[in-house]
């Protein structure tokens, strides 16, 4: 099986700092189909970086409705529209993705009025499925199986791991969770899990440097996984490599890839890549893009992720 995942943005939170790395967004690639989960901002750079002409957008996943993995799914579908989408598009995702998709349309009216009339272009609204999912089978047709798995990410209570099984490659996301045992399971021998991470001693230095600490600390503590706690589902599922992403904190100047590697190297002792933007992943071989555009700098506060 042929194929490549894509780290497109790393970091977890919506906020953007310069030089510092992206929200989330990934791109799978795996028996013919394209498949991008979750649409943080910068999706749609990350994509035609990643070489994705976006006519060919295919299969969209969103795992949950937090910003930093919905906020810019409109504008690549619509961006996909006007770069001559021929084909329709299927956007997977949790209850609410559908009052989304229509809040933007009405929000483009005027220009997707306009572009359907002054240059002919199919309606961009009738080109588009959305499907909303919950726990169980999403796709099960043919050569690609695709699972969802709820997950604990308070105060978000539609928040979905999925699994793509596709020839015999399996690939695993875990969305936004707390340590979630049975991850573990529904991971069970995947080829790759990509799991989110937070670093505790990252998290102290931004609670010290944020004026609202204890809360920010509290959400965190309360709705992510800890590397080690990643590390130990990676453990326990039979992984063959764990990736870490949606890291927390992404941008700390005191903070690099040694820290994430001794934290998870507590519970994983097997194959791992920290996640960059940018960063390729083939299966067969590992990796790393040209796009290294990871910059350390200062960061303020953190939004919810
Ligand atoms: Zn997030
Ligand atoms: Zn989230």
């Amino acid at each position: 099986m042929t194929g490549r995942l894509v780290l497109l943005g790393t970091k977890g939170g919506p906020a953007i700092r310069p030089g510092g790395p992206w929200p989330t967004s990934t791109l799978l690639e795996l028996g013919g189909r394209r498949i991008v989960i979750d649409c943080g901002l910068g999706v749609t750079r990350g994509l035609t970086y990643a070489g994705l002409s976006l006519k060919a957008l295919d299969l969209v996943f969103v795992t949950h409705l937090h910003s930093d993995h919905v906020l810019e799914l409109g504008p690549l579908i619509h961006t996909a529209w006007t770069a001559g989408l021929a084909t329709p598009v299927r956007v997977f995702g949790p209850a609410g993705l559908n009052r989304y998709w229509q809040g933007f349309v009405q929000a483009l009216e005027f220009d997707i009025e306009t572009r359907i009339d002054d240059e002919g272009r199919p309606d961009l609204r009738q080109m588009v499925e959305i499907v909303e999912f919950g726990e169980g089978i999403v796709i099960g047709d043919g050569g690609l199986e695709v699972r969802a798995l709820r997950v604990d990410h308070p105060p978000v209570t539609e928040c979905f791991a999925l699994r793509f099984d596709c020839g015999g490659t399996s690939v695993v996301v875990s969305a936004d969770t707390a340590f979630f045992p049975p991850l573990a399971e529904f991971s069970r021998g995947a080829d790759v899990l990509v799991h989110e991470a937070m670093l505790a001693a990252g998290v102290e230095r931004l609670v010290a440097r944020t004026g609202n600490g204890a809360r920010l600390r509290e959400h965190l503590m309360a709705s992510h996984s800890l590397a080690e706690e990643a590390g130990t589902i990676a453990a326990r599922a039979g992984v063959r490599r764990l990736v870490l992403n949606h890291l927390i904190p992404a941008d700390d100047a005191e903070i690099g890839e040694a820290d994430w590697i001794e934290a998870v190297r507590k519970t994983w002792p097997g194959p791992l890549t920290i996640g960059r933007d940018g960063h390729v992943l083939s299966f067969g071989g590992d990796q790393v893009g040209n796009r290294e555009d990871r910059h350390e700098t200062g960061n303020a506060e953190e939004p919810n992720a």
